[in-house]
């Protein structure tokens, strides 16, 4: 275990007292942000993303929503070749010709993201400015324009979501002087999840409940002091900071990931909102039960297996957190591009105290690690799923984690399995 021996630790307060986190910086295998364009342009529904970048980003693009078919895409790309800083008076005029010929085509597009990238010919043009500009220009016509970062040198995946909800912040109204609490759900969910977590929010008698991003321009919520912010995605951290500027009041839970993440996330909420400890069992009961009677169906596949996570989505404290304690898995290593003290306080204090966590990326050291530790099931991205497997280990793509519905009470048993099924795959080529 060399790469051990060499990295910093530090510790983070967990359950049990301190949890040891190893501290990794050097080469990462991670996309960039703009990936989060694929599920954010099905979320908001009239949005579009506009990539001002090069050919590569139009690849990355194009293969990462490849599979997809639209009638009208709701992204496209921008491509600035290279050019001096005495030729970007030109790429400002062609951005508002590419941005004046889209919306005139496009009268459906209410919300125009213009997305940085990498390539040093976009990190010199000003976006903001541009899309300040462009926004004024296009006000008559109803569209807001805005900017945001999905640069590779800036982001990680999942972060890509996080700016488009951070640049969306100082845009939501302003609440009612005298309005009562109302709860804001952060974080994109697929709209099957969101029905089903505003179905439960009613039933606790929780009425004013909206959901970050909205699935419309003009639907975006208000915010001020009476709104208790509760992060669907760990990932969120600038956007719910920004709501926190605006006087909201952040709700510390886990997760909603399994049978448990999902009955104490709707308790911290519960708990804001004065419900009836009685009503509240009432209500989660059904779900509560469902949840486990589904995962219990993968239990004999997970139990016991060593499952090792390369950091990628933010998401692997959570993961970790509802495999270890709900279907059994042994947590050999649990990474994450960036440990959130705060958002993660509460699936901190959940994890096992032997837990190895680290933080960051240095893909060699977490490499040897991980062919050290020789687990069952290694979550990692696509790039070090292949060469792994032809190592002889099981993997499961973590992308795959952000784009399915894996939240709540009805969708526990379809996380498990996802879990579940690389093993059953590897156990049958074995056969
Ligand atoms: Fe590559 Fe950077 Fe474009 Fe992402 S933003 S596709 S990392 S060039």
């Amino acid at each position: 275990m060399s790469g051990l021996a060499a990295t910093p630790r530090s510790t983070v307060p967990g359950g049990c007292g301190e949890l040891a986190v190893l501290r990794e910086r050097g080469r990462r295998e991670v996309f960039c942000g703009l990936a989060g364009i694929i599920w954010l342009h099905r979320k908001i529904q009239d949005a579009f993303f506009l990539v001002v970048g090069s050919r590569t980003c139009a690849h990355l693009m194009q293969s990462a929503a490849g599979v997809m078919i639209f009638a009208e895409p709701r992204f496209g790309t921008a491509i600035i070749e290279e050019r001096d800083l005495a030729g970007l008076a030109d790429v400002n005029a062609e951005l508002d010709r590419v941005v004046t010929r889209l919306l005139e085509r496009r009268s459906d597009i209410r919300l125009l993201f213009l997305v940085g990238s990498c390539p040093s010919e976009v990190i010199k043009l000003d976006l903001s400015r541009a899309a300040e500009r462009l926004d004024q220009l296009q006000a008559g016509r109803g569209v807001r324009v805005l900017s945001y970062s999905g640069s590779g040198l800036e982001t990680t995946f999942t972060q890509g979501e996080d700016a488009c909800l951070a640049a969306l912040v100082p845009e939501l109204p302003a609440e009612a002087p005298d309005a009562p609490p109302s709860l804001l759900v952060v974080g994109a969910l697929a709209d099957v999840v969101e029905d089903q977590f505003s179905r439960l929010f009613a039933d606790l008698g929780i009425d004013s409940v909206r959901f970050l991003p909205a699935r419309h321009a003009d639907e975006m919520p208000p915010v001020g002091p009476s709104t208790r912010v509760l992060m669907a995605q760990p990932f969120v951290s600038d956007t719910v900071r920004a709501l926190e500027q605006r006087g909201a009041k952040r709700l510390t839970a886990p997760f909603p990931f399994g049978a448990e993440g999902t009955t104490a996330w709707l308790a911290a909420a519960a708990e804001a909102f004065n419900v009836d400890p009685e009503r509240f069992r009432t209500v989660t009961a059904l779900g509560q039960e469902r949840a486990k009677r589904a995962m219990s169906r993968y239990r004999d596949q997970l139990e016991g297996k060593r499952i090792f996570f390369f950091p990628d989505s933010q998401l692997e404290v959570p993961l970790a957190r509802m495999l270890s304690r709900e279907l059994g898995m042994r947590l050999t290593e649990v990474g994450t591009p960036y440990l959130h003290r705060q958002n993660l306080a509460a699936e901190l204090a959940l994890l096992p105290a032997d837990v190895v966590l680290s933080e960051g990326q240095h893909v060699e050291n977490q490499l040897d690690r991980c062919r050290a530790q020789k687990p069952d099931l290694v979550v990692c991205g696509l790039g070090l799923a292949n060469p792994l497997e032809a190592e002889g280990l099981t993997t499961k793509w973590s992308i795959e984690l952000v784009f399915s519905p894996i939240h709540g009470y009805e969708q526990a048993g379809d996380l498990a399995e996802v879990f579940a099924r690389p093993l059953m795959r590897r156990a049958r080529l074995e056969v």
